[in-house]
């Protein structure tokens, strides 16, 4: 059985493990990231949770998978865009770097990207091969997998769905745009405007409030189901997913946000379209990221696991990572 060094890296933490070819982690462990230090500081805290993790786990391990902030070369595994969450992280070679320290083929990627892998692979994604991930968590991110391939792009920044404008004119976004589904629909978005309106500190308490039937905070979980609906029928329009796997702190509210924004959805979809996509929560969790960098490196190595390339109804899904 194949086991896997997998990493999340991010601007302020690093999750680390050993996890084997069924998505079981076997050992885990997170870190600062020290990401506002640059590169240098960020590879030092990968190298030594990762050499830890090594000590730990009697094992060998067979490769490393590497999921990662910022956008990546997956053939050659560097960093070609980043924001300052992690300053001149762009540029890192960050597949050489793991190879030369660990001695294993290493595998990198955009954390979306890993985190759509992992839900193909192991989550709420399995036997599907059209489907769309979308995190909602700190920004939005994801991933688009069509004919069980990861849509790229020309130079790998398809599906920055959390970009897509959603209101012309509207919120100012971290991107530097106007109108984008994150500034609506993240926790980031979530928690200012709660703070703005007065009405709580944060998004969870938020939806708590709702649940209990405060009139203000109602009525902003609605408005954010309401825009992250026009996101959603925008994302089936534009690629007819069998589903959308909706991950990140948010997808944690469940039905209050998801099934709202499924009617929204299914209102402004085209009519061939309507009720034909299911809006499900992410199975991986807080996991997504550490088991979508191992899922990454499994289907680098082609080391396919048969359960999980099988549909429920037994139709095998062709896993590919494209
Ligand atoms: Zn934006």
């Amino acid at each position: 059985m194949a086991n896997i060094l997998a990493f999340d890296v991010g601007g302020t933490k690093i999750a680390g493990g050993i996890v084997d070819e069924t998505g079981r982690i076997l050992e885990q462990q997170v870190v600062p990231s020290g990401g506002s230090e640059g590169r240098q500081r960020v590879l030092e805290q990968l190298f030594a949770l990762g050499d830890r993790l090594l000590q730990t786990y009697p094992g060998q391990v067979d490769a490393v998978g590497i999921g990662t902030a910022g956008e990546v070369d997956p053939k050659l595994g560097t960093i070609t865009s980043a924001t300052q969450s992690i300053p001149n992280w762009t540029g890192t070679a960050l597949r050489d770097a793991a190879q030369h320290r660990w001695l294993v083929p290493c595998f990198v990627d955009n954390d979306g990207n890993a985190a759509a892998l992992g839900e193909q692979l192991f989550g709420a994604g399995r036997g599907c091969e059209h489907f769309v991930y979308i995190c909602l968590g700190t920004g939005v991110g994801g991933a688009v997998v069509d004919q069980g391939k990861l849509l790229r792009g020309k130079a790998n920044y398809a599906a920055a769905l959390g970009h897509m404008t959603i209101a012309v004119g509207g919120r100012m976004c971290s991107c530097g745009g106007q109108g984008c589904l994150e500034a609506y629909a993240s926790g980031t978005a979530l928690t200012h405007r709660a703070q703005e309106d007065a009405i709580c500190s944060d998004s969870q308490q938020l939806f708590r409030m709702a649940a209990e039937g405060h009139a203000q905070a109602s009525l902003l979980v609605a408005e954010t189901a309401y825009y992250l609906g026009v996101g959603l029928a925008n994302l089936v329009n534009l690629f007819d997913p069998e589903k959308i796997v909706v991950g990140g702190g948010l997808a944690a509210a469940g039905p209050v946000l998801l099934r709202p924004a499924e009617e929204v959805m299914n209102q402004r979809v085209l009519p061939g379209l309507v009720d034909t996509v299911e809006v499900v929560e992410a199975h991986l969790g807080a996991n997504a990221g550490l088991v979508g960098a191992a899922a990454l490196a499994l289907l680098g190595l082609d080391v396919l696991p048969s359960h999980a390339s099988e549909c429920d109804c037994g139709i095998s899904a062709g896993l590919s990572q494209g």
